[in-house]
């Protein structure tokens, strides 16, 4: 069980690297809500440094604190490079904090979403409102409930970027990390259209990104990853796939990204141009895991 107590204390212990000898334990100063959904065991729960923290099957999926780096990155980097984006399809995401960030983009004209597990949504509209801050309102929102794999399998819909914003490859989320399913997302991506995935954090999780990777170059003219640091994504960078037939994408200059960022009238705690084409640079033991991937 995730949550544990030790007195009076409540702990929620974080168990996805558990096989590497890692639990990571989280003081819950209050639990706000537990229950096992049907699909997955979800806590919701307020940590004195991160905030409200929400984790699946013992894996930490948002904070209060820490979130807008991640949904900053996996949003405004596709949108921003590709320049035009006028649909967008988002695979999982059910806290809505991906969809917060991709309404700001005025120009889109169409967000769909397709999350799995319709009590997350539920769940984070009522208790974390604050990471999708009114978004699931937002009248260019169709919110599909669905496995995101079955969609992109049997949608006839086009798409310039797809964001997969899954847990990591258990439960559910198995199935957004094989080959058939990015081979039907690709065939749902428009010419010059990008995939943008969360890999994990290589440093913990390096086959996460290197079985990514191998499908990706058989998949895409141009696999890849970017990188950020997510405080509660514990061990350093965490990386985020981009596959794209499109190789100039992200050869973008920091001009142009300005342009559009200004354009876009965004306001952004993490992402800027200038990270966004910096996040692009891997360490050389991330590039070394994208270079050799192959399965
Ligand atoms: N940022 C997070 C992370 O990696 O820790 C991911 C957050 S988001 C809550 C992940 C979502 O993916 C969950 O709501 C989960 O229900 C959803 N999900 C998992 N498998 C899915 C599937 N096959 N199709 C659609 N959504 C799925």
């Amino acid at each position: 069980m995730p949550v544990r107590s030790d007195g009076k204390t409540h702990w929620v212990d974080e168990v996805l690297h558990e096989n590497g000898g890692l639990v990571i334990s989280y003081r819950a100063d209050r639990i706000v809500f537990e229950e096992s959904t049907g699909q997955q065991h979800l806590v919701i729960y307020d940590n004195q440094t991160f905030g409200r923290m929400m984790a699946l099957d013992g894996a930490t999926q948002v904070t209060e604190k820490d979130e807008f780096v991640y949904h900053e990155m996996m949003t405004h980097v596709p949108v921003l490079a590709h320049g035009n984006v006028k649909r967008l399809l988002i695979i999982g995401g059910g806290d809505g904090g991906i969809l917060r960030e991709a309404v700001r983009h005025k120009g889109i004209e169409k967000i769909t979403m397709v999350e799995i597990d319709p009590a997350v949504t539920n769940l984070a509209k009522e208790h974390l409102p604050m990471i999708s801050a009114g978004a699931f309102d937002d009248p260019r929102l169709d919110l599909v409930f669905a496995d995101g794999a079955e969609f992109v399998r049997t949608s006839p819909e086009q798409y310039d970027v797809i964001i997969v914003d899954s847990t990591d490859p258990v439960g559910p989320g198995v199935v957004l990390f094989e080959e058939a399913f990015y081979r039907n997302a690709k065939a749902r991506l428009t010419e010059g259209g990008i995939l943008v995935t969360q890999n994990g954090v290589p440093f913990l999780q390096s086959t996460e990104l290197s079985s990514t990777m191998a499908k990706f170059k058989r998949l895409f003219r141009y696999a890849h990853c970017y990188v950020a640091t997510i405080p509660t994504y514990v061990g350093g960078f965490m990386a985020l796939g981009w596959g794209t037939d499109d190789e100039f994408l992200n050869a973008v200059t920091v001009e142009t990204l300005t342009h559009r960022y200004r354009e876009a009238g965004l306001k952004t705690r993490y992402y800027t141009p200038a990270v966004h084409k910096a996040a692009f640079a891997l360490p050389a033991f991330i590039e070394e895991i994208v270079a050799k991937a192959a399965d």
